[in-house]
């Protein structure tokens, strides 16, 4: 049941995480839509006008949101819902995307406004330590020019392995050959310890994003698929994430198709992400596999695929297919490197997708490429820093103000 529609008991403790839980309902559609009518989060939170103008009273006092009459008031007919906005003090998190071979930083607002971006490469076999010092640095260059009253309210991070939902660890990343790493608490440590880290795996965090401002927005059951050297899997399912009991599931670039084939990072033979991953295409197109966008450019270039490439996208069928019968989703979305395969090899995918699914020829699921573009894992990684913020708005733009009276990001480099 909704928290908002309990009945208060009584107890002033219990009222008070009703009204803190309704701020962050309240701000959460401000931030998913940007703006918002007063009578629109009537209807939608189910509370009474004079409610809803306190909530968003309270909002505003703390400078997180404006009110404003809507754009293009018309004149006469009454007198217009008030519209709330992100308001004019910014509030940001840091979105951080560790891939194999960089790091992808953006300051994200309120709203999901990206405030600034920056990239830096990442060499192969860099150990966790140095990967948090970089990971620090580009977020410190990042908040050079923000204003003085603004607040930082987290660091999200998506990165490609196994996450712990109950502890935030890096149980493995198999392709970073990390293996249980706590990488949110050595950057915690980097950003001076003032600023929460959390951190997700980057399907996880893909399907998130396509979900809340992507393709799959309204959706209830999508299936994200991240793909560069290796692959992952974002699962929603009736609206809910689905992570497992301790937020490893999803890791269907291990669904072994095959009982032969190559060796995979995991010790197992046969591997999906073997067969479709970058090393497969890279194999396939003739060319090393260590650099992704030049693969991106490649596979761009395809008027005509190869056979070993044509082979590549039915083996990408192949495991759509199973994903498809096993979660009976509206859309799979390709993303990372899969979202430049599939436009190379699609008929081939197509092809065994219709063959192999059940669904019926009047209710297909379809094969998207993200609406958000290569940076599915980034928004994700925003919304992901964005969501104690959206649980409890006053306490953690309490601590954010607290760490504002200390220090600001700084690197301990
Ligand atoms: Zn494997």
């Amino acid at each position: 049941m909704p928290l908002q529609q309990q009945r208060p008991t009584g107890k002033g403790a219990n009222q008070e995480a009703v009204r803190r839980h309704n701020l962050g309902t309240l701000l959460g559609h401000v931030h998913r839509d940007g703006d918002v009518s007063r009578a629109d989060l009537t209807t939608r939170m189910g509370l009474n006008r004079s409610t809803i103008a306190a909530l968003v009273g309270e909002l505003e006092r703390l400078g997180v949101v404006a009110q404003a009459a809507p754009r293009g008031d018309r004149q006469g007919a009454g007198r217009p819902s008030l519209h709330v906005r992100p308001g004019e003090r910014q509030v940001c998190v840091i979105a951080v995307e560790l891939r194999v071979e960089s790091v992808e930083l953006a300051r994200v607002g309120l709203g999901g406004e990206v405030l600034g971006r920056a990239s830096s490469p990442v060499a192969s076999g860099a150990t966790p330590e140095v990967v948090a010092d970089q990971v620090a640095r580009t977020a410190s260059e990042l908040l050079v020019d923000v204003p003085d009253d603004a607040l930082l309210v987290g660091i999200g991070v998506g990165m490609p392995g196994i996450v712990s939902t109950e502890d935030g660890r890096i149980h493995y990343a198999p392709n970073l050959s990390w293996t249980d790493v706590a990488f949110s608490d050595l950057l915690q440590e980097r950003v001076g310890g003032q600023v929460p880290v959390v951190i997700g795996n980057d399907a996880n965090l893909g399907v998130l994003a396509e979900h809340a401002r992507g393709v799959a927005r309204g959706m209830s059951d999508v299936v994200y698929l991240s793909g560069d050297v290796g692959v992952g899997g974002g699962l929603i399912t009736r609206g809910r994430s689905l992570l497992g009991t301790v937020g490893y599931a999803g890791e269907v670039g291990h669904m072994r198709i095959s009982s032969e084939g190559r060796r995979c990072r995991c010790g197992n033979r046969g591997c999906w992400e073997t067969e479709i991953g970058a090393v497969a295409v890279a194999d396939a197109l003739g060319t090393p596999s260590h650099d992704i966008a030049h693969l991106v450019s490649l596979l761009e270039e395809v008027r005509t695929p190869s056979l070993p490439l044509r082979e590549v996208g039915y083996k990408l069928g192949v495991g759509i297919t199973n994903l498809i019968n096993i979660f009976d989703p509206q859309v799979v979305i390709l993303g990372g490197l899969l979202s430049a395969l599939y436009p190379a090899v699609r008929p081939d995918v197509d092809a065994e997708v219709r063959q192999g699914t059940l669904d019926s020829a009047d209710r297909r699921t379809e094969v998207l490429l993200p609406g958000l573009g290569r940076d599915s894992v980034l928004v994700g990684a925003g919304e992901l820093a964005f969501t104690a913020m959206m649980a409890d708005p006053l306490l953690v733009v309490a601590e954010a103000e607290r760490a504002l009276q200390r220090v600001r990001v700084a690197t301990t480099a």
